[in-house]
């Protein structure tokens, strides 16, 4: 039975998500190891992640493990934690960027990492055997509250950065917190860096009142408008677990996840001389191109930052990220970190003389184009074979790390299915916006033509 995706577990509250659903689930985690080091629980600011964290701290307490209750806070600050306590797992109550009627589980591993596909299969495994483990009233785990988690996060991130010249330079930013659980740390943390801090949807709200989680240009029209009417020299906005950041330019324009990741990819490589950048196969041409000529190396993995950060571990690399704005700097932390990602761009902004609009300008130019369409998960599969059988048929080059990646004249398209949502995403890139939405365009209507046959046919 498989219950995790790409970003462990996420489904409708009241619909799969039930409290008995998430009982089962901690009971398979509980059931991972015997009781000894704590298991440390922390959660976003979703409605219902209070409540089903108590149920997964009740269970795990229950089954004998000490928990410690890290509260709510951003899923990078959480798994900065779980090492720190010295617990032997993390699980965050964490939807991410979904809805609001969604939530979900994640699972951490004792360093800090998402866990790996192994660990989260023993815990789908312990949930088909319908794991119960029930200890006598004098071995019930203690649950301990941890209250300077937020403290020593944020204290973490200020010593990966020269925070006095930053402050130097007195960075007017504007924040959207988009009421997500960055509202516990990034409005600190850019204070203690001098920065004078204007927050938009700046309180904890999982009705996300403001705008959907997601950080995209959609939905951030807001952040895109106070930027310059403040005057500000930056404009930040997380996703509801703020292991995500997006940027805006002093000039109101909202920069794609991918120019940031190409910027702070090529400041690393150039200081460093060189080393491994890891992105997945959606990651855009722009970074190899920068990334090469400084002596360093690419390395493509599968969608999700699961895979990324541990090819990183692995290949030791010097940065990492994916195009939607989760970057991953192993100097702090293996875990895409969007308060990290603010923090590291506003030290490369004090070390500069240009603003970030000209250092943007100066990056290669590609149009990157991201769609999306709803698709039954059971067709996704059979939809994307029929893509890659017809651009094989075409003789078109096809990469399938993840989904079907196909090299075609002016640029590349990815289909792929969502790991978290009953959607198909859809990228193309090219140097030439026009070219780049033909691209999308044409996947797209390839895409639409595969979902219709797939569900005459079944
Ligand atoms: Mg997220």
């Amino acid at each position: 039975m498989r219950l995790f995706g790409t970003n462990g577990i996420r489904e409708v509250v009241g619909d799969k998500l039930t409290s008995s659903f998430v009982t089962q689930v901690a009971n398979a985690i509980g059931g991972l190891n015997p009781p000894g080091a704590p298991i440390a629980v922390g959660w976003d600011g979703r409605t219902s992640s209070p409540d089903f964290a108590r149920i997964v701290t009740g269970t795990l307490s229950l089954a004998g493990h000490q928990v410690v209750e890290l509260g709510v806070l951003p899923t990078p600050a959480i798994q900065y934690l779980v090492p720190r306590v010295g617990a032997q797992l993390g699980v965050i109550v964490t939807a991410s960027h979904n809805p609001p009627e969604f939530n979900g589980l994640k699972l951490i591993a004792a360093d800090g990492l998402e866990a790996t596909r192994d660990g989260e299969e023993a815990v789908e495994r312990g949930v088909e055997r319908a794991v119960v483990t029930s200890v006598s009233y004098d071995r019930i785990g203690e649950v301990r509250s941890y209250p300077d988690g937020a403290q020593q996060y944020i204290g973490g991130i200020v010593g990966q950065v020269d925070r006095r010249r930053i402050s130097e330079r007195k960075f007017t930013v504007v924040l959207d917190c988009g009421n997500g659980a960055s509202v516990m740390t990034s409005p600190t943390l850019l204070r203690r860096l001098g920065c004078r801090v204007i927050t938009l949807n700046g309180h904890l709200d999982g009705t996300f009142p403001g705008h959907l989680s997601e950080p995209t240009e959609a939905n951030l029209k807001d952040l895109v408008q106070a930027v310059p009417a403040v005057g500000a020299d930056l404009g930040i906005a997380h996703d509801g677990d703020a292991d995500r950041a997006v940027f805006v330019d002093a000039r109101g324009t909202y920069l794609p996840g991918e120019k940031i990741l190409t910027l702070i990819a090529r400041d690393i490589v150039e200081r460093k001389s060189g080393g491994v950048v890891v992105t997945p196969v959606s990651g855009s041409q722009s970074l190899e191109d920068v990334v090469v000529p400084l002596g360093g190396e690419v390395v493509y993995t599968r969608v999700g930052s699961p895979s990324v950060t541990r090819e990183m571990l692995r290949r030791r690399a010097v940065f990492g990220g994916e195009e939607n704005g989760g970057l991953v700097f192993p100097n702090f932390q293996l875990a895409r970190d969007g308060a990290m990602s603010a923090a590291a761009l506003l030290d490369l902004l004090a070390r500069k003389e240009e603003p970030l609009a000209e250092l943007v300008r100066d990056l290669p130019a590609y149009t990157m184009i991201k769609e999306r369409l709803s698709c039954p998960v059971e067709l996704r599969e059979a939809v994307l074979a029929r893509i890659a059988a017809e651009f094989r048929d075409e003789g078109s080059r096809v990469i399938s790390i993840d989904g079907v990646k196909a090299i075609l004249e002016g640029g590349w398209i990815l289909v792929r299915p969502s790991g978290t949502e009953p959607l198909i995403r859809v990228f193309a890139e090219s140097h030439d916006a026009k070219r780049a939405r033909e691209l999308a365009d044409e996947a797209l209507g390839r895409v639409r033509r595969a979902i219709h046959s797939e569900s005459a046919a079944s």
